[in-house]
This record gives structure tokens, sequence and C-alpha cells, in this order.
């Protein structure tokens, strides 16, 4: 959770940048998404360590409260729900691209929004499911949300076993092509293109498919 003095507000879907400066003047920045709706001037980063990553292990360990940092945005605008949008919407999400997902879910819980939504969400262990409490039980304003969960290295005794997100996943958990749903794909680079290539086997149209590739690595 970051105060950002002046925040504008955004809208669910957008990121920011996040830059670091150390001592000798040497600055990295990386794009993370906005998990939440705005609370006034309080904003919400969901962030995955990447073990060898530059910014991530120092966001996710490195950082105290109180600690500035430098953040620029509301960031992009191609990949946001707008609530007033009655499509029906398919969420399809890979690791941690479930965080701008989320903000839509918690965007439409927020403002009461009856817009059906559908969440197909592939992990690799039931251990690696962000948001789990909020998405494996049901919350007030939730009610035309459904959330499929799909396992890619473990999965839950009783349950499928793990499995890549193949087409017919897709076919499942997400809307018919007829009806024209908005879809946002969210992930890795690899997944995210395997995501979008089914979404247009499937029929659905490609100008209706919003993609976000959160990094360099394949599959999930
Ligand atoms: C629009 C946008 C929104 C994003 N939102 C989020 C978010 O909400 N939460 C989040 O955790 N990340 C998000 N990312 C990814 C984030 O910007 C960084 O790429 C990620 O945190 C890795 O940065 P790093 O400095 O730790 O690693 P780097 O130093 O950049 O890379 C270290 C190593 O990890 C590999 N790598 C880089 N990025 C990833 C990745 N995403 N997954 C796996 N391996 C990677 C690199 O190839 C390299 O081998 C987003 C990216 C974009 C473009």
């Amino acid at each position: 959770m970051l105060e950002v003095p002046g925040w504008p507000g955004h809208l669910a879907g957008q990121h920011v940048d996040v830059r670091l400066t150390s001592e000798d003047g040497y600055v990295a920045e990386r794009a993370y998404s906005l998990a939440a709706p705005a609370d006034g001037e309080r904003i919400e980063l969901t962030v995955q360590v990447v073990g060898d990553g530059e910014v991530s292990p120092f966001l996710g360990g490195g950082l105290s409260q109180g600690d500035p940092l430098e953040v620029r945005g509301p960031l992009g605008g191609w990949f946001v729900w707008r609530p007033e949008d009655p499509s029906p919407v398919l969420l399809v999400a890979g690791g941690a691209g479930v965080v701008p997902l989320m903000a839509m879910i918690r965007t439409r819980r927020l403002l009461g929004s009856r817009v059906p939504f559908r969440l197909a969400y592939s992990v690799r262990t039931p251990a690696d499911v962000y948001y789990a409490d909020e998405l494996l039980n049901p919350q007030p304003g939730d009610a035309g949300l459904e959330v499929s969960i799909m396992y890619t290295r473990e999965a839950p005794p009783g349950g499928p076993p793990p499995s890549r997100v193949r087409r017919e996943d897709l076919a499942q958990h997400g809307w018919p092509p007829e009806l024209a749903p908005l879809c946002f794909v969210c992930g890795p680079t690899g997944f995210v293109e395997a995501m979008a290539d089914a979404l247009v086997a499937l029929d659905h149209d490609p100008a209706r498919i919003r993609t976000e590739r959160f990094g360099p690595t394949g599959g999930t």
C-alpha cells in the first residue's frame, strides 16, 4: 500500500511505473499494476518477487514502512475496464497477471455492478493463488462473478490433474463468442500469447481481446 500525495484516481487495469534510484545515481524502473480501486491517495500494488530480479526483491523485502518511493502514473488507457460498459467480461490470468484483473473485480464489487464476470486463472500450485481468501470465499457484491482456478504443477486432491490451460478450458470457463464478451488476458508473455491465440481460435473478435504482458518468460 502506498500513499501518493495528489493521486488523481485511476481506472481498473492501469499501472504505475516505480522508480528506484541508488546512492550512486543508478536508476531502475519497472511497471506494476494497480491492484485495487484508489482509496483516496492510497494505492495498492502486488509484487511477485523474481529471484534474480533488480527491482521486485527490493519491493518485496528490502522496503520498510515509511520509505519513500518514486511512482509515476496512472498509466495505460487500453487495458482498462470501464464500468459503464455492459458487455460480459472474461478475465484470463496467469500467475501474477491476476493483479490488474483483481482491480477490475474489486471495482465491480465496490460499485455494485451487475456486469457478468468470469475469471479463468492459471497458477502452478494451490499455494500460488494470489488473493486466495478473496477469490475462493464468496464476497458480498460478487454475485455474477464466476472464478475457475486451473493448476499447472500440483492440483488440490480430488480435482482434475494439473495441466496447462487449453482452448477447451477457455471454452468451458469463458463466454460463447456470440455474447461478444470483452476479454482481458494478463500474465507472462508466453501465456498471454497462447491464451490470445486460443480465444481467436474460439472465434472471439480479436478487437475485443486486450492483453498485458508482464515479463519475458514463457509458460506459467
Ligand atoms: C504493464 C505491466 C504491469 C506489470 N504489473 C506487475 C504486477 O502487478 N506485479 C508484478 O509482480 N509484476 C508486474 N509486472 C512485471 C514487472 O514490471 C517486472 O518485470 C518484474 O517485477 C521483474 O522485475 P525485476 O526488476 O525484479 O527483474 P529484472 O531485473 O527485470 O529481471 C530479472 C530476471 O527475471 C526475468 N523476468 C523479468 N520479468 C519477469 C516476470 N514478470 N516474470 C518472470 N521473470 C521475469 C528476466 O528475464 C531476468 O532473467 C508488470 C509489467 C508490465 C509491463
